[in-house]
């Protein structure tokens, strides 16, 4: 029978009438938070969404004719059906909220957000980690409030990679193929044909068709290179997330900024700002500025009318996770599409221009094309502040215009259903209460052993998710019966409840997944003490070119086939949403320890907390504002300027000294109830800190009221008159920038150094603003308590001194200023450029001192 051809043949069953919605159903992201949905596959055939992926429409596809049959006759199922529908369209038809049209106006508005990775469920795999998981949250936040709001992507048919280990512990990248059509997406068409946009690549245009993913109230295009106009190179171009060399990633890069914004100028759409979400997508501002000057702007007031409506988001303090690109590899890929738009190659070139030699910074064009940026926790934005102070050398990088927007996570996504069920029981109105930390204090009123309960079923079916896992994963790799039984009996064991650690996310070094296993000894004693047993569950991806990331998972596989820890330390591989979601709502313990600062935020952790699962963290990311001392375990970190061994072990120390004194002292400490009522307390406490505060309808809010909202109103200003003010703007700049350099300030006389509580002090300064004109410049003093430790101008009181009079060529500055505490204190005085129309008011980082 070798040589026998097999050929597929897919016959696809019909959907009945009554049941004929559910193509829609499948067919809208909606799905990927809505459990009652899903619900409906598992329904009619549990073991076919194991094999579909959990994909809806594949679903539809492969699903036997009989069971929609009966599904369609099977009353029980048909008033399920009936409610999903009914909540879906009472989403649909739900108005957006008031809190979001007073800041924005839906019918004049729109945010348009680019970002290369989306990850909205495991069965639409074009997302690798956090910042993937983050975009889908936005998006689904935004669909949630009503938000005026579209977002651009690639469509990646093999995504990323799916990941095997092997016996020996290596990680083997997959790629696996997925057909648009069995993806939750609809070809963009027009006129009744598909719709194309062109980018000028070297030596050719590429050709993209374009898809749309329906997210609830919102959409998202998706460019897509695999068509028949292209060579096969270049159909390829969009086929895997992050994979390819140098040229892949910068063209990517190109069709995403550049293709992106010319899909929505095709579909008609006119974002009134525009959001880059990592500095993939900053290209686009390049196609903005050349659009801008077909109406006739130079290239410099153009960018001052694109920027002024953009805000850039970065979310890696590491170096490596910036693009940075070499000028010979730039110029030969940009080259022939600047030649087209006539945009200059050396400007263009200048606004990537990074601190690190002679190369193009993909955040740093991210930064200089927007007006608006922000890093993604409070830590972050601090470190985001120093690491890119360079783009505003004069002002102190605690003031310089990056701020932060915590991320936060879609609690409907993440919280299993069987808290959603709870929660819908004893609070009703939680979904519209998002974000009150008042109201989320109901957790408190569930009964102690009911809350413990649903942790324990959702324990259960993580418990047994990960068995199933293990054997399968072990069969294939030949590892016989009895050492998988071992491995899972401590999970499985019904005659002890098992304290269950949890460690999942990317294995990149920066992470420091092994950081647990620094003393080996002492770590056996803990996970094998036979009156307090614990399991550490590992799983994660490593980028398949990073190879000391995929060292780390090698260390645990082999830690894990260990006779001494075998059953206490579990690795699965695959981590992909679904996985996400049991554990993170199964462990009792979530752990990270990244080295500080460079968990930019993190968010499994808030995922954890959600289910009323404890961090156990070193203080990093959002970790640094979640803990408040009650709500799980936190590790201070050491010294940066300290050796990283030494910093290593300290924190290493640490973890193991809560593991031994804290954490599985309060989980084991029974009473007669059968649980840790000191623990229920605590996962309490995490539960209902954590979910108003980190989750993505705050994130969203925060971005509408602090950007979206300021960006939209520079926009328009900016833009009027065809863009009067930029053209203002983008000259004035050109004359502060030829004068700064011969602009100096000085105090003829020193001020008074004594005064009394209550007293006026009159200040004078004297500028030589080298032709410029005291309406370009402000003077401030600024006046610190001393003693406080704290010098930071943002921590000053500010005056402001007017111009007096011109002496002698110079300009005289003055104001009478009231110290408003007793004490001493430190005065400083300063001058940098104002305009009224600059959108931050340090933004051209000038600034002199006396
Ligand atoms: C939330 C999530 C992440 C991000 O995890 P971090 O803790 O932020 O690293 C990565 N992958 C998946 C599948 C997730 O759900």
């Amino acid at each position: 029978m070798d040589n026998v051809t097999e050929f597929k043949l897919e016959a696809q069953p019909l959907i009945p009438e009554p049941l004929i919605r559910l193509r829609e159903l499948a067919n809208d992201l909606f799905y990927s938070w809505d459990y009652g949905l899903r619900s409906l596959f598992i329904r009619m055939d549990a073991n076919l969404w194991e094999r579909v992926e959990h994909n809806p429409k594949l679903f539809l596809r492969r699903v036997a004719q009989s069971r929609l049959d009966q599904a369609a006759e099977d009353r029980a199922f048909l008033a399920e059906y009936r409610r999903v529908l009914s909540d879906y369209d009472f989403y649909l038809e739900s108005e957006p909220r008031a809190e979001v049209t007073e800041k924005l106006d839906p019918t004049t508005t729109l945010v348009a957000y680019f970002c290369a990775e989306f990850g909205f469920h495991e069965s639409f795999p074009i997302y690798s980690g956090g910042l993937g998981i983050l975009a889908g949250d936005h998006c689904k936040a935004a669909s949630d409030l009503g938000l005026p709001f579209v977002a651009v992507g690639l469509l990646y048919q093999q995504g990323y990679f799916i990941q095997s280990i092997d016996p020996q512990g290596r990680q083997i990248a997959l790629y696996q193929t997925h057909p648009s059509d069995e993806l939750p997406i609809t070809l963009v068409e027009q006129n009744g044909t598909p719709l194309h946009v062109s980018v000028a690549f070297p030596g050719r245009e590429i050709q993209a068709c374009v898809w749309e993913a329906r997210i609830g109230h919102i959409r998202l295009y998706l460019l897509d290179t695999n068509v028949s106009e292209n060579s096969p190179e270049d159909r390829e171009l969009t086929l895997q997330l992050y994979g390819g060399d140098e040229t892949t990633r910068i063209s990517q890069e190109m069709l995403l900024g550049i293709g992106g914004a010319r899909a929505l100028e095709a579909l008609g759409l006119n974002p009134t700002v525009w959001h880059i979400n990592e500095g993939h997508a900053a290209f686009q501002i390049l196609e903005r500025c050349r659009r801008a000057m077909t109406t006739g702007l130079d290239f410099e007031a153009a960018l001052e009318l694109v920027a002024g409506c953009t805000l850039f988001t970065t979310h890696t303090p590491v170096a490596a996770g910036h693009d940075i690109f070499s000028r010979g590899l730039t110029h030969h890929n940009l080259d022939n599409y600047l030649q087209e738009s006539g945009l200059d190659f050396e400007k263009v070139f200048a606004l990537g221009a990074s601190s690190a030699g002679d190369a193009f910074n993909m955040t740093s064009l991210g930064l200089r094309g927007s007006r608006f940026h922000n890093g993604v926790s409070r830590i972050h934005g601090g470190v985001a502040s120093q690491m890119e102070q360079h783009l505003w050398p004069q002002v102190p990088a605690e003031e310089n215009p990056i701020e932060y927007i915590t991320n936060g996570v879609h609690v409907s996504t993440f919280l299993a259903p069987e808290w959603t069920r709870l929660f819908d029981m004893e609070a009703p109105t939680w979904r519209s209460n998002l974000r009150d930390p008042d109201f989320w204090e109901f957790v408190d009123r569930i009964p102690d052993h009911q809350f413990w309960t649903v942790h324990q079923s959702l324990k259960q079916q993580m418990a047994e998710s990960i068995s199933r896992r293990v054997a399968r994963q072990h069969a294939r790799n030949g590892t016989g019966h009895t050492v998988t039984d071992t491995m899972t009996r401590q999970l499985l064991s019904t005659d002890r409840d098992t304290l269950v650690i949890g460690f999942a996310r990317r294995f990149a070094t920066y992470k420091r997944a092994t950081l647990i296993f620094s003393d080996l000894d002492r770590l056996q004693r803990l996970l094998t003490n036979p009156d307090r047993p614990v399991v550490l569950v590992f799983a994660g991806k490593a980028h398949p070119r990073d190879n000391p990331g995929q060292q780390l998972i090698k260390v645990i596989h082999d830690l894990s086939m260990e006779r001494e820890f075998m059953g206490h330390i579990l690795l699965l591989e695959n981590y992909d949403q679904a996985m996400a979601r049991r554990l993170l709502a199964g462990v009792d313990v979530w752990l990270n320890t990244p080295e500080y600062p460079r968990e930019a935020s993190g968010t499994s952790g808030e995922k954890a907390a959600l289910n009323g699962a404890l961090n156990l963290s070193i203080l990093d990311g959002w970790w640094g504002e979640g803990y408040d001392g009650h709500n799980g375990w936190a590790i201070t970190p050491r010294d940066m300027e300290l050796d990283a061994e030494f910093r290593n072990e300290e924190e290493a120390r640490d973890l193991l000294d809560l593991l031994e004194f804290e954490v599985t002292p309060l989980y084991y400490e029974r009473a007669h109830q059968g649980y840790s009522r000191g623990w229920v307390e605590r996962s309490k406490a995490s539960m209902k800190t954590v979910t108003p505060r980190f989750n993505s309808e705050r994130m969203v809010m925060d971005y509408t009221t602090r950007f979206y909202q300021a960006a939209t109103e520079q926009g328009v200003q900016l833009a009027a008159d065809e863009g009067r003010l930029a053209r203002e703007l983008a000259q004035w700049k050109q004359k502060i920038r030829a004068a700064w350099p011969g602009v100096s300030l000085t105090m003829p006389e020193c001020p008074e150094v004594k005064c009394r509580h209550g007293e006026k002090i009159p200040l004078m300064v004297s500028a030589n603003l080298n032709g410029l004109g005291p309406e370009d410049v402000r003077v401030e003093c600024l006046l610190t308590p001393d003693g406080t430790g704290n010098s930071e101008p943002d921590a000053a009181t500010r005056f402001r001194l007017d111009f007096a009079k011109e002496n002698d060529g110079m300009m005289e500055f003055s104001a009478s200023i009231t110290p408003s505490y007793a004490g001493l204190q430190t005065l400083r005085l300063r001058m940098y450029p104002v305009h009224q129309a600059l959108s931050h008011p340090l933004e051209m980082g000038f600034m002199v001192w006396v």
